[in-house]
């Protein structure tokens, strides 16, 4: 007796198609479909009817994979609502979800060997103190049902200890735990301190993990051992069959946004997540996102806050230097230089951080004007220290850089501003005695370079450490007694509505690295702009009330989370092919609920020697923008529809302008 089955094969761009089977297949089961010519892994959906009307013959399931379902049912929900809400097929939406093992169709002949499940140990917690309890307390009452919180609490307030308390309780009751972070590597001391407090291994997944391994991991997560997963975005979709809390860390992060292929927001899908598994989620943060306090005004998330630093310590102060008419040595102002001199006399630690990495950002011939750009993307190569010296920090392209100016001739050469390189340079010549300890993506490359320069600032010594983005994520290094924040302008002045939001998070989240150790720390931000509005309130504003601020200015200008926003890239290598494509969607937007912009040019107009252009859909009801954009995407498959050479991308929510 054959029964039907629906079933989302992985790798194609197809709907989730039917096949037939003698086996009493579980929704959730992984299977191996024909589809043409090849074999593919794909997922029961559901059992249905026989089609009655099949065009085609329907084909055989080949094979199951799995004895038990590898996603039960309120799993597969949360996926078809991601493939519903991004807009995305099952064929891409398996590739995303699914580790690349367990969708290969010839299975490993040396199958990884089963993980154990990790034992639980006596915790040892520390007391939390009235705040944290009252947090802590507040959010076990609602383990068992769905209810989401956002735990707001300054940097050092213990965040991490109220984590490990709901952890334990949930393990005790021995369900599984979810904890989401936006990037592992810089957060390995706070895995440590967890397993150590928990007395418990965690469950690691995340980037710098081999196939084999989460495979491994995936078979142990769905057998439903009480455990605590701990990974990056794509953790996400991990089998838990007994989960019993979510929690997602420094939920404001970027990172927990997907930039290719199925754009998802890890943090949505996890809100939602929770809600299908009927488990608390709690969003954690010292600067939560606009979007997360928007949603505490409308009741959807419940805040829970914690105004003191756990240890007593007091914030640091923050003061501007006025960067106007100064004598500059580079980008370093004469106050930023006396007052790292003075902190390294008194034996603390300086964090400078400059979000730029290499060593300048222009180089161009100082006799004819002429700079050296990337032929692929028509803007210019980043200048490095080391060979090759021109790398283009949109597409990778790297090149030695000419002796001479192919325009001129000459041999005369001009940097223009300045990356981490240069600056580290010139903290070098200032403080020769004294070590200046670079992060950023070039300095991090290789296995353990990172762990081996915390361990280097964990050791307290005076040092300068000079950084990007990469040193504002949940550090806690005890010695740093001053933070200089080199360029508040250039966030100032970008075209990125979301660009002081993100100034804001950063600023505060790179102070919260001053001053935990015993003395109050102190934060300066260099600016031309010290009366500018928002530099004010950088430094006399918390930043809750920073964030209500803007999001009124989000409100009465209709931006999100005031409305519901995407965007449609088209790319080619022909520009008018590219605006036709575009210009070919415009009519189906007309007569809907949904505001149009564009065709526009991308803010990266030219990548690898594709055109880029855009349009931005925005609209006040979630339901119209979703609908219009079906819409555009179905419209994308007729042959009228599609203009040749170009490829259409979406981002919903989208966090970045292309
Ligand atoms: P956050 O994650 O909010 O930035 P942490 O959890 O890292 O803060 O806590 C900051 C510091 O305070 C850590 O060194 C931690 O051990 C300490 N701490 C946290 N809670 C308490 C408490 N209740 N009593 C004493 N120290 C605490
Ligand atoms: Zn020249
Ligand atoms: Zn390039």
């Amino acid at each position: 007796m054959n029964t039907h089955y629906l079933v989302a094969v992985s790798g194609t761009p197809l709907p989730a198609l039917t096949y037939a089977s003698d086996l009493m297949l579980a929704a959730g089961t992984r299977v191996l479909v024909p589809l043409g010519k090849r074999q593919l892994v794909g997922v029961v959906l559901a059992a249905i009817e026989a089609p009655t009307d099949a065009e085609y013959a329907v084909k055989s399931i080949i094979s199951a994979l799995d004895d038990a379902p590898l996603w039960q049912e309120s799993e597969l929900k949360l996926l078809a609502w991601c493939a519903g809400y991004y807009h995305a097929d099952w064929g891409r939406l398996l590739e995303t979800a699914l580790p690349p093992q367990l969708r290969l169709s010839k299975q490993p002949t040396r199958p990884a060997k089963p993980l154990k499940a990790p034992e639980l140990g006596q915790a040892a917690l520390v007391k939390l103190n009235a705040e944290q309890q009252h947090a802590s307390d507040k959010i076990a009452d609602s383990f068992g049902s769905f209810k989401a919180w956002l735990l707001m609490g300054v940097t050092g307030s213990g965040k991490t200890e109220v984590y490990a308390q709901l952890i334990n309780q949930t393990l005790q009751q021995e369900k599984q735990v979810l904890m989401l972070l936006p990037e592992i590597g810089l957060t390995a001391p706070m895995v440590s301190r967890l397993a150590q407090r928990l007395n418990t291994e965690p469950v690691l997944l995340h980037s710098e993990r081999t196939n084999s391994q989460r495979a491994q991991v995936w078979q142990l997560t769905r057998q439903g051992h009480p455990l605590l997963l701990i990974g990056t975005r794509s953790a996400i979709f991990a089998p838990l069959p007994k989960l019993g809390l979510i929690i997602v860390d420094e939920e404001h992060d970027s990172a927990y946004k997907q930039q290719d292929s199925i754009r998802y927001h890890a943090r949505d899908v996890a809100l939602m997540r929770a809600k299908q598994q009927a488990c608390p989620i709690v969003l954690g943060s010292a600067t939560p996102s606009l979007e997360s306090l928007a949603n505490v005004d409308q009741g959807k998330l419940h805040l829970l806050t914690l105004t003191q630093r756990a240890n007593q310590q007091i914030l640091p102060t923050m003061l501007t230097i006025d960067m106007r008419q100064q004598k500059l040595d580079g980008a370093l102002s004469p106050q930023l230089l006396s007052a790292v001199e003075r902190t390294l006399a008194e034996q603390g630690q300086v964090l400078l951080f400059l979000n730029r990495r290499g060593y300048s950002p222009v180089l161009m011939c100082h006799d004819c004007g002429h700079t050296l750009d990337c032929p692929a993307c028509e803007v210019p190569y980043t200048f490095h220290r080391h060979a090759p010296n021109l790398r283009c920090h949109h597409c990778g392209k790297v090149e030695q850089a000419p002796a001479q100016c192919p325009s001129c001739g000459s041999s005369h050469w001009h940097l223009v501003g300045q990356g981490t390189q240069k600056v580290e340079e010139a903290l070098q010549q200032h403080f020769p005695t004294t070590p200046v300890l670079r992060v950023d993506r070039d300095s991090t490359q290789g296995k353990d370079k990172l762990n081996h320069l915390f361990a280097q600032i964990r050791a307290g010594d005076p040092c300068i450490i000079l950084g990007t983005q990469m040193l504002a994520k949940g550090h806690d290094f005890a010695g740093i007694a001053l933070v200089g924040i080199i360029d508040v302008d250039s966030a100032l002045f970008a075209r990125d509505f979301r660009s002081l939001e993100r100034l804001a998070q950063l600023v505060i989240q790179v102070s919260g690295r001053a001053g935990r150790g015993s003395q109050r720390g102190q934060v300066l931000l260099q600016t031309h702009q010290p009366h500018h509005d928002f530099v004010q309130s950088l430094l006399t504003k918390p930043y809750a009330e920073i964030a209500q601020q803007l999001l009124k200015e989000r409100s009465d200008t209709q931006l999100p989370p005031f409305s519901f926003s995407a965007w449609l890239l088209a790319e080619g290598k022909h520009l008018d092919r590219v605006q036709a494509q575009l210009e070919k969607l415009l009519p189906l937007c007309q007569h809907t609920k949904v505001q149009v912009a564009g065709p526009m040019p991308a803010l990266m107009h030219k990548r690898q020697y594709h055109y880029r252009e855009l349009l931005w859909l925005q609209s006040e009801q979630r339901a119209a923008l979703h609908t219009t954009i079906d819409n555009l995407l179905a419209f994308l498959q007729q042959p009228e529809g599609k203009v040749t050479g170009v490829r259409v991308f979406l981002d919903v929510d989208p966090q970045d302008m292309p």
